[in-house]
């Protein structure tokens, strides 16, 4: 009994803080299914549709019963569209994702995909339909090519050479002594930051699915490194539904609608222009980043 519970409870563990970090590691859900706090209804159907736009109507959610996260949050993202969040740590941002992926049911109000609440179809049929590149990368202790490949079970190697020159990562693994079969992981070839973000786009790419998240490093990449991954990131992004939890303000610039959160609310909405010509709380950090020159976002945001 003891020895079942151990590694049972270390699972747990591992699990809320993959969820945690927003891991995309599907095969957790199958390992930890006793773990889900969300199940399918009965007779739940998989999402349909061909309009992937992104609803949140009015969601109020909280982790625990006595302490409320997220207040009456609506936002739309149209089909193709890219929302932009920002706002200081703690604020709720990642939350909007971990709802939108469906790790947690929101307690009141709807968030939908192509017009479908999320509760009422099956949480696989969800998931298959968002790609998410998270702030920190976990890879399995596996090939690069298994790793990539894990976007899309049956991809072929030629699909994951694809990705790679896709995601600028294929120079560099075919400069390594095993290329493709080179072993990464903890137990194998470390990669930095902006390679293991790199082989999260190649997955995403290969995954092709029509609605993204994109958890925004807050961690320091080489300013080179940062803007390569903002252009590929920006490409991926092209024609999809979009969520990008932001840290810098060059992210933003572009989006479609940025949403200033604080405290759990949207405090501020609107494009960059609308924002500036507002003059408020996002006013305020454009002004700081801009006298703070080279700095990051983050560090003006306090995030
Ligand atoms: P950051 O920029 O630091 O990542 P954030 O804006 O993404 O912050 P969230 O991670 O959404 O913030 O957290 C919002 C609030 O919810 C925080 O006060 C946090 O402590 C709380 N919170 C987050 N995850 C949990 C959890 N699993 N259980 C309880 N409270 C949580």
């Amino acid at each position: 009994m003891i020895q079942l519970y151990i590694p049972l409870n270390f699972l747990g563990v591992l699990y809320r803080e993959i969820k945690q970090s927003l891991t995309d590691l599907d095969k957790m859900f199958t390992l930890m299914e006793k773990e889900r706090e969300v199940a399918d209804r009965p007779g739940a159907q998989p999402l349909a549709g061909d309009d992937w736009s992104v609803r949140f109507e009015h969601v109020n959610f909280a982790y625990e019963p006595a302490r409320q996260i997220l207040h009456d949050v609506s936002f739309e993202i149209p089909a193709g569209k890219t929302v932009a969040v920002v706002g200081p740590s703690g604020s709720g941002k990642s939350t909007l994702a971990r709802l939108l992926y469906r790790f947690y049911d929101v307690q009141e109000g709807h968030i939908r995909i192509a017009g479908s609440d999320i509760r009422d179809v099956t949480q696989a049929s969800v998931r298959q339909a968002i790609g998410i590149v998270p702030q920190d990368t976990v890879l399995f202790n596996d090939t690069v090519e298994y790793n990539i490949a894990y976007g899309r079970p049956g991809a072929t190697r030629a699909e994951v050479e694809e990705a790679a020159r896709s995601a600028r990562i294929h120079g560099f693994i075919e400069s390594t002594p095993r290329g493709y079969q080179t072993m990464v992981g903890e137990r194998g070839l470390k990669l930095s930051g902006g390679e293991k973000q790199r082989v999260a786009i190649a997955r995403t790419l290969l995954k092709d699915p029509p609605i993204l998240i994109f958890d925004e490093a807050t961690s320091a990449l080489d300013s080179a490194n940062e803007r390569a991954i903002q252009a590929e990131l920006k490409s991926v992004a092209q024609h999809k539904t979009t969520l990008v939890i932001a840290h810098r303000l060059s992210t933003v610039v572009d989006a479609h609608e940025i949403l200033v959160m604080e405290a759990g609310r949207i405090i501020e909405r609107g494009t960059h222009q609308q924002l500036l010509a507002h003059g408020g709380r996002y006013a305020d950090m454009w002004a700081l980043q801009q006298s703070a020159e080279g700095e990051k976002f983050a560090d003006v945001m306090g995030m």
